[in-house]
């Protein structure tokens, strides 16, 4: 049972998303921040106690924990609002242990509140899948009713595309995979074809979700004149050299997305409640976690893996749990 410091909640995990960064935290990926750290950072909890300064949250409520976990608010990124740039920025589930125990700790600055209409395992991946690939859709600048093209379609894509045609864009979704494919047409994709394939129209905007540098130069090529690519991953393979004038030329613009602000995470479970985004999820039991890893390293399942914690009692804040 962790002890919350003074700025802390401490939370009965009730749902916890599996994001492939929790893999890459698990296999040695990325370098190692906390011995032995717990991983999981789509957190869905019940706080059960609180340090004496975060009084933000009542006992019972039901909060969200997710991958940003703190900032310094001093630096000239979090200044101008670009907190997601930190360099002193900290993580669930990386730096601190995170979601895939029965209980957890979050600062009360970095939780968030949940829509009510929402159950536990469905909101579990909005936390960090629905956040950044809202984030990924933001920085690909679509216009209002635009083209947007989706390379790559697994969690954080299919909530993406949910929101991006909820405010009315056509989406096309280009990724391997036939199940990916159907899942894209069921959401209400306008078409849907293999990731080196070219979309039926020229794209405003377009996301590169699938973590495959080749695919960058194809992306680009798919963009109309000013257009827009964002590339939503943590890692990327080596992006073969652009030709400046098939791919750069006529203002087409190249981004990265890095990690989420608070506000990214505020907006999107706005627009998740308003607009009705699911996601399709897989229940483990929290002592599978290590399969549910094991599957998604595997690509057995489309949509997204929660671990339930099936011990959390029914309760005050429960609600739709
Ligand atoms: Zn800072
Ligand atoms: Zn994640």
């Amino acid at each position: 049972m962790p002890t919350p410091a003074r700025d802390e909640l401490l939370v009965e995990v009730l749902a916890c998303g599996v994001c492939r960064t929790d893999l890459h935290v698990s296999e040695g990926d990325l370098p190692v921040h906390r011995e032995h750290v717990v991983p999981g950072h789509e957190v869905v909890g019940r706080v059960v106690a609180h340090g004496e300064d975060a009084t933000t949250f009542r006992v019972g409520e039901r909060v969200g924990a997710a991958w940003l976990r703190h900032t310094c608010g001093e630096c000239a990124f979090c200044r101008r609002g670009d907190e997601n740039l930190c360099p002193r920025s900290r993580y669930t589930g990386w730096d601190a242990d995170g979601g895939y125990a029965q209980y957890t700790t979050v600062p009360a600055a970095y939780a968030y509140r949940l829509p009510t209409e929402i159950d536990s395992v469905a909101l579990a991946p909005l936390l960090c899948a629905g956040i950044i690939g809202y984030r990924a859709l933001r920085r690909a600048s679509l216009p209002e009713g635009g083209r947007l093209g989706l390379y790559g379609f697994g969690g954080s894509a299919h909530l993406c595309a949910q929101v991006a045609l909820a405010q009315g864009a056509r989406v096309h979704v280009l990724t391997r995979g036939e199940a990916a494919q159907r899942l894209a047409l069921q959401l209400g994709a306008t078409s849907a074809r293999e990731a080196y394939d070219t979309p039926p129209e020229l794209l405003d905007s377009a996301i590169l979700f699938a973590p495959v540098g080749d695919l960058v130069p194809v992306a680009l090529r798919a963009l109309d004149r000013g257009g827009v690519l964002a590339i939503a991953g943590i890692h990327l393979t080596d992006i073969p050299a652009l030709n400046y004038e098939r791919e750069l030329f006529y203002e087409k613009q190249l981004r990265s997305v890095t990690s989420n602000t608070r506000q990214d995470g505020q907006e999107f479970l706005e627009l998740a409640a308003r607009h009705g985004v699911r996601a399709t999820t897989h229940a483990y039991p929290l002592g599978a976690a290590q399969q549910a890893l094991q599957d998604l390293k595997a690509g057995r399942f489309d949509g997204a893996a929660v671990l339930v914690n099936e011990d959390a009692a029914p309760g005050p804040g429960a609600t739709g749990a």
